[in-house]
C-alpha cells in the first residue's frame, strides 16, 4: 500500500481583505473595501458547491474590529462585531453540507470559543519568532502575540493549522526556533494538525518584488528533519503552489494544503478537480495523493476536538 499525501479540496472566500497591519510580503490586505456583499458571498458558496469541495477556507485581514469603517458597516448589516459576522459565515457554509475553516488573524480565547462551534479546524501562521527581524518585514507583527493567540486556539481546542513564513532573509537558525516554540506549544495543548513550511512568493500586491533569500533544497530538508524530531505525528505541510522544491519534497512531508482554483479562473460548470501534475508526481515518487477534509483524520475520532454541530456536518458528507 503506497503511503499517501493529503489535500484538502477547498474554496477561499475573503471576508473582508481590509487590514489594518502592512507587511511587506503581503498581496491580500486593502484598506477600504469593506465586508463582501451579501450576494457575492451566496455567489462563491455557489460556485464551491458546483466545484464540488469539502473545504470554505474564510479570510479577512488582522483585527478587523478596530477598523471604524468595518464596525459601522457591520452595524448597519445587524452584527454586534467581526466574529459575529464570521460565525454568521460559517453557518450559512455549514448549512450548504461545507466544512469552514477559518484564517482570521490573531485571536483572543474567547474569540476562539465562539467561532469553534461552527469551525471543522482554523489556522494562523507563526510566521516567525524572531521580533528583531519581524519589525523589518512586518512591522506590526509581534511572536508573542501569534504565540498567545495559537495557544488560545489550543487552550480552546480548535484543530489547529499553523507554521513559519520563510524566504525574507530569515536566517536557517530563526526558522529552527519557530519550529521549537511551535512544538513547545502542542507540546502543552496536542492541538496542532499540520504545520506549513510556507516560502514568500513575490506577487503583485505585496511591497516586496523578490525574495530577498529563497531557501534551498537542503534547508527544508533541515528543516523538516528537526520538525520530526521536535513533535513526531504533527503533518508537515507545504504549498507546491508557491514552493519550487515542491516535487522534491513530497518523499518527505505529508500534505499539500488546502488546493483549489484561482477564483477567477472558476467555472461554475466545471467540477474541480486536484490538477494533474500533483497526483501524477506523488506516483513518481510512489505515494498516493488523496483528499482529505479541512479537520485532520486523527482529530475527527479524538474525544473533544468536534463541535455536535460540525460532527453532523462531516457525517453527512459521509
Ligand atoms: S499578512 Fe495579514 S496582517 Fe499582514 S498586512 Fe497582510 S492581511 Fe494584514
Amino acid at each position: 500500500m503506497p503511503r499517501t499525501v493529503t489535500y484538502s479540496p477547498s474554496f477561499t472566500v475573503a471576508l473582508t481583505p481590509d487590514c489594518p497591519w502592512h507587511c511587506t510580503y503581503c498581496g491580500f490586505r486593502t484598506d477600504h473595501q469593506g465586508l463582501i456583499a451579501d450576494a457575492e458571498f451566496h455567489r462563491l458558496l455557489d460556485l464551491a458547491q458546483a466545484q464540488g469541495v469539502s473545504e470554505i477556507q474564510f479570510l479577512a485581514g488582522e483585527a478587523s474590529d478596530t477598523l471604524p469603517h468595518l464596525r459601522s458597516e457591520l452595524r448597519r448589516r445587524g452584527f454586534p462585531d467581526f466574529i459575529a459576522y464570521a460565525r454568521w459565515a460559517c453557518e450559512r457554509a455549514l448549512e450548504r453540507g461545507f466544512l469552514p475553516h477559518s484564517n482570521l488573524g490573531a485571536l483572543t480565547r474567547a474569540q476562539f470559543d465562539r467561532l469553534r462551534p461552527v469551525n471543522a479546524a482554523m489556522t494562523l501562521m507563526l510566521e516567525n519568532g524572531d521580533d528583531s527581524f519581524n519589525r523589518t518585514v512586518a512591522p506590526e507583527k509581534t511572536a508573542a502575540g501569534r504565540l498567545a493567540a495559537i495557544a488560545a486556539a489550543g487552550a480552546a481546542r480548535v484543530p489547529f493549522t499553523t507554521g513559519i513564513l520563510i524566504g525574507l532573509g530569515e536566517s536557517q537558525e530563526s526558522r529552527l526556533r519557530s519550529l521549537d516554540a511551535l512544538a513547545g506549544l502542542h507540546a502543552r495543548h496536542g492541538h496542532l494538525q499540520a504545520v506549513m513550511l510556507q516560502n514568500f512568493a513575490p506577487n503583485p500586491g505585496s511591497t516586496l518584488r523578490v525574495a530577498p533569500h529563497a531557501p534551498s533544497l537542503e534547508e527544508y530538508e533541515d528543516l523538516i528533519a528537526h520538525w520530526r524530531r521536535a513533535s513526531p505525528g504533527v503533518a508537515l505541510q507545504i504549498d507546491p503552489n508557491l514552493n519550487p522544491h515542491w516535487s522534491a519534497l513530497l518523499p518527505l512531508i505529508d500534505d499539500l494544503g488546502s488546493l483549489g482554483e484561482v477564483l477567477e479562473c472558476a467555472d461554475p460548470t466545471q467540477v474541480w478537480t486536484v490538477p494533474d501534475p500533483y497526483s501524477e508526481a506523488c506516483a513518481g515518487h510512489g505515494l498516493e495523493l488523496r483528499a482529505r477534509l479541512p479537520i485532520h483524520a486523527s482529530f475527527i475520532n479524538a474525544e473533544g476536538w468536534v463541535s455536535d454541530r460540525v460532527r453532523r456536518a462531516i457525517e453527512d458528507r459521509g
